[in-house]
C-alpha cells in the first residue's frame, strides 16, 4: 500500500490568496459594475526594459543556428557570463568577494529558499519572523521539521520572532538556540529593512551558536537608502554564517521569465552529528545539479542584460516608477490619518488597521466601500493580525484613484 508523506497534512491549505479570491470574486457576483482595484498581489505589472526583450530575442535567433546553438548549461549553475555580472556589479562593487563559483543561478528564488533546507538534517531547529513569507514554513513542514499547526497558525517546534511596532519590524536574536534562521530584507510583507549594525547582531549571533542564517534579498534593488545593506556579505564575517538568495523578479519584472541566484560561500559549514564540519557549498552544488538542469540560455541572456548600461538605467526607471507609487500611498494614507510603515526601501506599505479592527474585517471594509483589494496581515502571520499590506505595483494612475477612494471611507 502506497503512504502519502503525511507531513503535507499538517499544512493549513494555502489559505491566504484563495480566499481573498473567493472574497473578491463574491464581491464582483454581487457588484458587477464596480471596478475593483487591487493593491493585494506580490507581482510586478510593468512590462520588461527594452534591453532584456532586445537580448533575449538576439538569444532566440543564435538558439536557431548551429555555430551559436547552446544545449544545456554545462552543471545547471549557470553561464559564466551571467555568474561574472552577478560577482561585479552585486557583490565586487559592494565591498563582498563572491567567488563564481559560489553563485549558482536558477528559475527562482521561491524554489530556492524553499529547498535549501533539504540538505540541512532535520533535526534543527528553525527560526522565522512573524509575520513572514509562507514557503520558509511551509516547505519545513513538509519535510517534517514541525509538529502540527496550533491555533493562529503556528507550528509547533518553530522558534516564531515577531515583528512588531515596538521592535520596528526587526526581530533581534532569539534567547533560545536556534539553527536555521530565516531573515528576509527588505521585507515582504512589511517593508523594513535591517541596518548594517542590526545584521552584524545576527551573524554574531549565527557564529556564536553555529547556526546558518538564509538571507532573502529579493527586494535589494528597491533600497534608496543608502546606508542600508543590499547584501549580507557586506557585514563583517557573515560569509562564514550566511547563504543569499537573490531574483530578478521584482528587481527586472523577470516574474514570467522567472531567474534568480543563490550565494552559498566556500568556508560556510555545517556539521555531522558526529561534530564534523562540511563544506555546504559543494552539498548544494550535488544537490542543485543532481535535481535541476540550468536556466535557459535565452533567460540567463535576458538576465546578464539588466547589467548593462542600458539595462541598469532602464530597470532603475521601472523601480522608480513603484517606489514613486509607494511614496504617494505613504503620504496619502498618512494624511488621511493611518499609521503606514514601509513603503521607502520597500514596494510594500505596512498599515496599521484602524480602530482595532481585524485584519480580515479591514480587507472587507475596503473591498466593500472603496473596492480596492489588498492583503490582511493576519495572513502572513500571527504578528501580522492588526495590519494590511499594500503593494506598490500596479500603474501610478490606478494607485491615484484607489488613494482617493481610500479618502472616501474615512
Ligand atoms: C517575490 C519573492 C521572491 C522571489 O521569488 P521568485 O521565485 O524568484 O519569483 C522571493 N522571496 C520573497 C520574500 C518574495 O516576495
Amino acid at each position: 500500500m502506497i503512504s502519502i508523506n503525511e507531513h503535507f497534512l499538517k499544512l493549513q491549505a494555502g489559505y491566504l490568496f484563495p480566499e481573498i479570491g473567493r472574497r473578491r470574486r463574491a464581491f464582483a457576483a454581487a457588484h458587477p459594475d464596480a471596478r475593483v482595484i487591487s493593491m493585494g498581489i506580490g507581482d510586478v505589472t510593468e512590462p520588461l526594459a527594452p534591453a532584456v526583450v532586445a537580448a533575449m530575442k538576439k538569444a532566440a535567433d543564435e538558439m536557431g543556428r548551429a555555430e551559436t546553438f547552446h544545449g544545456y548549461d554545462d552543471g545547471g549553475v549557470g553561464y559564466k557570463f551571467l555568474r561574472e555580472a552577478i560577482q561585479k556589479n552585486d557583490y565586487a562593487s559592494r565591498g563582498a568577494e563572491i567567488g563564481l563559483d559560489e553563485i549558482f543561478v536558477s528559475d527562482g528564488a521561491k524554489c530556492d529558499t524553499g529547498n535549501i533546507q533539504e540538505i540541512f538534517g532535520l533535526d534543527n531547529v528553525v527560526a522565522v519572523t512573524d509575520p513572514v513569507y509562507p514557503v520558509y514554513v511551509d516547505t519545513n513542514v513538509m519535510a517534517g521539521r514541525t509538529g502540527g499547526a496550533a491555533e493562529g497558525g503556528r507550528y509547533e517546534g518553530i522558534v516564531y520572532m515577531a515583528c512588531t511596532e515596538e521592535n520596528g519590524f526587526v526581530a533581534e536574536p532569539p534567547a533560545e538556540k536556534v539553527d536555521l534562521i530565516y531573515l528576509c530584507f527588505p521585507n515582504n510583507p512589511t517593508g523594513a529593512v535591517a541596518t548594517k549594525e542590526q545584521l552584524a547582531e545576527w551573524v554574531a549571533y549565527a557564529k556564536k551558536n553555529k547556526a546558518i542564517i538564509l538571507f532573502d534579498a529579493a527586494y535589494e534593488a528597491f533600497i534608496s537608502d543608502p546606508k542600508i545593506p543590499h547584501s549580507i556579505y557586506e557585514i563583517e564575517g557573515a560569509k562564514a554564517v550566511a547563504i543569499e538568495f537573490r531574483s530578478f523578479s521584482k528587481t527586472a519584472g523577470f516574474t514570467g521569465v522567472r531567474c534568480a541566484f543563490t550565494v552559498i560561500p566556500k568556508g560556510l559549514k555545517a556539521y555531522t552529528k558526529g561534530g564534523e564540519a562540511i563544506e555546504v557549498n559543494p552539498i548544494w552544488n550535488r544537490r542543485h545539479c543532481t535535481k535541476f538542469n540550468g536556466v535557459s540560455y535565452i533567460t540567463q541572456a535576458g538576465a546578464a542584460a539588466i547589467y548593462t548600461d542600458q539595462g541598469k538605467e532602464q530597470t532603475q526607471r521601472i523601480i522608480d516608477i513603484y517606489m514613486g507609487n509607494a511614496k504617494v500611498i505613504r503620504e496619502t494614507l498618512d494624511k488621511l490619518g493611518y499609521t503606514v510603515y514601509g513603503g521607502v526601501n520597500a514596494p510594500y506599505i505596512w498599515l496599521k488597521v484602524p480602530n482595532g479592527m481585524g485584519s480580515w474585517e479591514f480587507f472587507d471594509l475596503l473591498l466593500n466601500k472603496a473596492h480596492v483589494v489588498g492583503t490582511p496581515g493576519a495572513g502572513f502571520g500571527a504578528a501580522g493580525e492588526g495590519y494590511f499590506r499594500l503593494t506598490a505595483f500596479g500603474t501610478p494612475d490606478n494607485v491615484a484613484e484607489a488613494l482617493e477612494r481610500f479618502a472616501k471611507i474615512k
